[in-house]
């Protein structure tokens, strides 16, 4: 039993609908299930629905237009014949939102997020399936929410485990002995069937649910990229393709922020031993990244890089120690302005975090900590962690910045910094 991820830079047109055919035509005629994103950009656009909805603008129907359009055109390029019966099922798809649309939004606004933004999901997983099939696959199309059961937090939804594994075990692996499945990321379930969704990029923790669910001998996420690099070339000339990664170093690295893999996706199959592979489903049969539970050091420094970071110390007001009552109160108001935290450097007066930059969220956090403490930000600034990092990695990524953070540990050095202006 295997599980295949594409995420929505695989599909983002006809082409790429057809090179994933091609990839599984000739792999598996049975025991694989296929976890598919939306197509390109579409949760991004029905995000952009989704607000316009919420605001009450008049664009409502004409960004809405737009993601049926997109879908259509690559339908048409798919099936030429419009007799097709999938030109029907993804009408049909889209009259749900169509009917949501009408009403007026009083529903809270994370519950409606869901059941816009998911539909990407679904349509995508429709038009799939069905090239599949018309290609010669004998496959099925499976709706994650009957399987991905889920608490009521939405935008952000916890899974149940338990119910989860029950309902794989019982009515997914049977349809899997002898066909191939295709199912959403991203999205799962309440118990009281709404639809939720798991967390912006959270494809690959969908599929890391699955295959923990079905025990699955592997997970293979295809990507633009030949597999995890010890940077994004979007920052670095020169990368370099790490063939071993171990679980562990993996969840470091999503964790700070490599954008490879979602951060909740390693758990799960490290806790069932399962191997991650990545590969690039433009040169499928290449070597990707092995990730597994073998005790490979990364061969490598690796650079993970995040712009548009905020950085805040905290003083109290009467400049007394920072203490740990002072600690317990400030992370819960991070907590409560759903703040994550992505560096932090403790000291005697001061409490210093980094987190990404949202000026609403920034701006509401400071006015709570305002009450008790002294608050100075900076905005704008860089954040740049190095796992295996030695003087050499740091000082080479350190070129002409002032650095305003900086926090090790024994494998990773974090560093907050900003561009040297040159007044300074
Ligand atoms: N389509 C969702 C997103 O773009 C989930 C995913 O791609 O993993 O966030
Ligand atoms: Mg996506």
């Amino acid at each position: 039993m295997e599980v295949y991820k594409f995420g929505g830079a695989s599909v983002k047109d006809a082409g790429g609908v057809r090179n994933l055919a091609k990839i599984i035509l000739k792999r598996r005629q049975s025991g694989l299930l296929i976890v598919i994103s939306a197509m390109g950009k579409i949760t991004n656009k029905l995000e952009e629905l989704n607000n316009a909805y919420l605001n009450g603008q008049d664009d409502v129907q004409q960004i809405f237009e737009e993601v049926k359009s997109f879908h259509f055109d690559i339908l048409h390029d798919l099936f030429p014949d419009d007799q097709h019966p999938i030109y029907n099922d993804i009408v049909n798809s889209f009259v749900e939102i169509d009917w949501l649309l009408e009403e007026d939004p009083d529903d809270a606004a994370d519950y409606i997020y869901d059941q816009i933004v998911s539909i990407g999901e679904i349509v995508s997983t429709k038009i799939a399936a069905a090239f599949l099939a018309e290609s010669g696959c004998n496959v099925i199309w499976v709706d994650a929410r009957n399987f991905i059961h889920t608490d009521n937090t939405y935008r952000e939804a916890q899974v149940n485990w338990e119910k989860t594994e029950q309902e794989i075990q019982k009515n997914l692996l049977p349809i899997l002995e002898n066909s191939i499945a295709v199912t959403q990321g991203f999205i799962g379930s309440t118990s009281e069937n709404f639809t939720t969704t798991l967390g912006r990029d959270g494809s690959d923790y969908s599929a890391a649910i699955f295959a923990s669910c079905l025990n699955a001998s592997s997970v293979t996420i295809w990507k633009d990229v030949p597999g995890v690099l010890n940077a994004d070339p979007k920052w670095f000339d020169e990368t370099e393709r790490i063939p071993q990664l171990s679980y562990h170093d993996a969840i470091e690295l999503a964790y700070y922020g490599a954008t490879i893999i979602h951060p909740k996706t390693i758990k799960p199959i490290q806790n069932k031993n399962i191997p991650l592979f990545v590969r690039s489903f433009l040169q499928p049969d290449a070597e990707g990244t092995d990730i597994t539970g073998a005790n490979n050091h990364l061969p490598v420094p690796s650079f993970i890089f995040k712009v548009n970071q905020a950085l805040i110390s905290i003083f109290p007001k009467d400049f007394s120690f920072i203490i740990e009552e002072n600690l317990s109160d400030i992370f819960s108001l991070f907590h409560k302005h759903k703040v994550k935290i992505n560096t932090m450097l403790n000291s005697a007066i001061s409490f210093s975090v980094s987190f990404n930059h949202d000026a609403k969220k920034l701006h509401a956090l400071i006015a709570d900590l305002s009450l008790h403490y002294k608050v100075k930000y900076n905005t704008g600034l860089e954040l740049v962690t190095i796992r295996y990092y030695n003087q050499q990695t740091i000082d080479r990524v350190t070129i002409n910045k002032n650095i305003l953070l900086e926090v090790k540990s024994r494998n990773t050095c974090q560093i907050v910094m900003r561009d040297k202006t040159g007044i300074e």
